[in-house]
């Protein structure tokens, strides 16, 4: 547990500002003196506002209590009793020892131990006083007993209303802390500031959801269990409002400030390419190109974000756009997150544009030449980047951080950011400079549960690429133990044979204490193993031209399988690899497991993705399952964030949310659309209004 000196008080107003009433210091709740405040400040409860949307945790029905003699085995329940009879006992062995007390309630005895008896106990739970108890029974033996049990004491006064006959909130405490202290003080909040507490800017239409005030009371105190969920919700549609509001007016903000420039293009570079690309579009890749033809012509300049599972064709949707952009005369960026990345879309990208007459320029931090095979292209000298004499029309391809380094490239017209996940998502915005406003494409593999599409990239517009390219070989994916390798090397071996080409993914580059595999140590057992093929090995250790040069031989073929880890997690593009075995799966992510089995599947051969997990617990056995079952990046997706929650997933800090104390980005779907189109309508009203 955190020491209340590590927490951050809220800064104080401003000398001869008012405070709202609901922002002043939770002090000034009568009951709360120095002490407590500390207390709560180990919960984060600084304010009187902290204090009353600090949520329960459980609830109690205290309206009627169950007779201590219809307790069942297994069964949480709450009993009230008084006690009849309290002791300490010793046992021989050791230091052991127990408190006990045996409670009545009229209609039977119900003891209660706990071990280690602490002194406070006799005088605390003294013959005579009225307790309630929650705990169950362990066992049918007699009598009936209750192993560290809840406890509260019944104290005459408030207590009649506030802590019995009542459904009684038990809230997150900490040490010192009682769950009846807690519950008076949030009591006393209630009775002297439910009056403050006011209906947001946005009105909700309060036939269909409960006032806020009241809302408020009744996550605490509710008259039935089934409100709880009602104000929740209420509190939550709160929540999402606000942050919808946020994300919405700052879009609104960038649409008035900035004009666009004209990238809708013509077609005539478009014609050429489509006719040499050796494949046509798919409807939705064609349905999305739409979508951005329009946003690149538009008034505002485009914000779009483009997802598509993993081998869906977001490279190619992103080659027309740049074509558009290209065709109006303007420059185009490419972003991706690893130098291989860059390396592999600079390759395609110049396969694909320089016949077109369209110069494609690479700029990586290692890279000091271009592949011998390339010799026209150059590199853009760094450090003086703007009086580089640049002709309209390059696409230049890198990774972020020489973008941001010296991020001013004259007549740019459009910036596509490939596997936004991998950058954080605060970065997006100082990717496309101030003051300038290209055009902005965000592409994702990592299928974005809906709900936290809505709220991450809620400043964006969203596109979605929900067909794969027909003419895929099925990728099948087993879950297996590590006992059964002998067998997967077997049929390895054999794919091997038939002309196939494989990846092997370790979760970590050296051995440590976690007892994962590692690449660099499995790499010289596999060579023996697997002899006469060649074996390749990229990690992120390696140098960008080491990287380079394993990639350029595997995707030659002169080495049949790749030792990787998890850095070919993106974007990697060799279609003739069809078999993906995975060592200890239960240490990466399921999002993670499925963009790395995206590198397979990728050519007409049927696929073989093999997850090798020891792992014990169910949960984890469940994630791999998942995997198993579905090939559905989205559901992939959202049993993730299930499983794991947004933190985990994005990484709070990453991703930017506010901490949300009602909402629930796994399962609020509804509630976050909701919130967005009252925002929308409001904000549009408000617009008119001034108009
Ligand atoms: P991702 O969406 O994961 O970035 P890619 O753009 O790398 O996917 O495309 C995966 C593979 O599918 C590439 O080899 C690409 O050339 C191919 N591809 C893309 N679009 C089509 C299409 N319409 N028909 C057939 N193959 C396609
Ligand atoms: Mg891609």
């Amino acid at each position: 547990m955190s020491s209340p000196e590590n927490k951050i008080s809220p800064p104080a107003a401003p000398a001869g500002e008012v405070v709202p009433p609901l922002r002043r210091p939770v002090a000034t709740v009568w009951g709360v003196g120095e002490e407590r405040a500390k207390l709560l400040a180990r919960l984060d409860i600084f304010t009187v506002e902290d204090l009353l949307l600090h949520k329960p945790r459980r609830y109690e029905d205290r309206r009627k209590f169950l007779p201590i003699r219809d307790l069942k085995l297994k069964e949480a329940a709450t009993v009230r009793g008084k006690i009849i009879a309290a002791g300490v006992k010793r046992f021989r062995k050791g230091a052991r020892t127990m408190f006990e007390c045996v409670f009545d309630d009229g209609t039977a005895r119900l003891h209660c131990r706990w071990w280690q008896a602490q002194s406070w106990m006799p005088d605390w739970y003294a013959v005579g006083r009225e307790f309630l108890i929650f705990g169950k029974l362990d066992d049918d033996k007699k009598p009936r007993a209750f192993t560290h049990p809840e406890t509260e004491l019944v104290e005459p006064g408030e207590d009649e209303f506030i802590h019995v006959n009542r459904i009684v909130p038990i809230h997150p405490l900490t040490d010192g802390l009682t769950a009846r202290v807690m519950r008076t003080l949030v009591w006393r909040a209630l009775e002297k500031y439910e009056s403050e507490i006011t209906e947001p800017a946005i009105k909700l239409d309060l036939k269909t959801v409960p006032a806020r005030a009241n809302a408020v009371r009744m996550i605490h105190f509710p008259n039935e269990l089934t409100d709880v969920e009602f104000a929740r919700q209420r509190l939550a549609l709160d929540e999402f409002v606000a942050l919808q509001f946020q994300i919405q007016s700052r879009r609104k903000k960038f649409e008035a400030l900035s004009k666009a420039l004209p990238c809708g293009g013509d077609n005539r570079l478009m014609k050429p390419f489509l006719a040499e690309l050796g494949f046509k579009l798919t409807a939705a890749q064609t349905g999305v190109l739409r979508e951005i033809r329009a946003d690149l012509g538009g008034a505002h300049p485009m914000r779009r974000l483009l997802q598509g599972d993993v081998g869906s064709g977001k490279t190619a949707v992103a080659a027309c756009s740049a074509l558009m952009a290209i065709e109006s005369g303007f420059n185009v960026a490419l972003m991706a997150p690893t130098e291989i990345l860059a390396e592999q879309h600079f390759r395609n990208f110049q396969k694909w544009f320089e016949p077109l007459g369209i110069k494609v320029e690479l700029q990586t931090g290692n890279r000091k030449t271009v592949q011998a095979d390339a010799p026209k292209v150059q590199r853009v000298p760094r450090g003086k980047p703007s009086t580089f004499n640049l002709r309209p029309s390059t696409l230049f391809i890198g990774t972020h951080a020489l973008f941001t380094a010296g991020f001013d490239i004259p007549m740019l017209g459009l910036v596509i950011i490939d596997e936004q996940h991998k950058f954080g998502v605060s970065q997006r915005e100082t990717l496309v400079r101030k003051g300038n406003y290209p055009h902005l494409l965000v592409m994702t593999a990592t299928p974005i549960p809906r709900t936290l599409g809505l709220t991450l990239y809620g400043d964006l517009d969203v596109s979605v690429i929900d067909e794969l390219p027909s003419g895929r070989g099925k990728i099948k994916t087993f879950v297996r133990t590590a006992d059964t390798l002998p067998k997967v090397w077997d049929f390895i071996r054999e794919k091997i044979s038939g002309g196939r080409q494989v990846f092997v993914v370790y979760p970590r580059v050296e051995e440590n204490a976690d007892g994962f595999k590692a690449v660099t140590k499995e790499f010289e057992h596999l060579k023996k193993l697997l002899a006469p093929f060649q074996v390749g090995l990229l990690h992120g250790r390696l140098k960008g031209a080491e990287k380079e040069a394993v990639m350029a031989e595997f995707r030659a073929n002169n080495n049949q399988v790749l030792l990787a880890t998890s850095l070919i997690e993106v974007g990697v593009d060799v279609p003739n690899a069809t078999v993906m075995l995975i060592e200890n799966a239960e240490a990466f992510g399921l999002a993670q497991l499925h963009q790395l089995r995206g590198r397979i599947g990728r050519g007409a051969h049927e696929s073989f993705c093999i997850l090798i997990s020891d792992a014990k617990t169910p949960d984890s056995i469940g994630r791999l399952k998942v995997l198993a079952e579905t090939n559905d990046g989205f559901k992939i997706a959202e049993a993730d964030l299930k499983l794991r929650g947004p933190g985990e997933l994005l990484g709070q800090q990453q991703s930017g949310l506010p901490p949300l104390r009602f909402g629930d980005l796994a399962e609020d779907l509804n509630l976050i659309r909701q919130a967005r189109e009252l925002v929308r309508l409001h904000l549009d009203f408000a617009v008119r209004g001034v108009n």
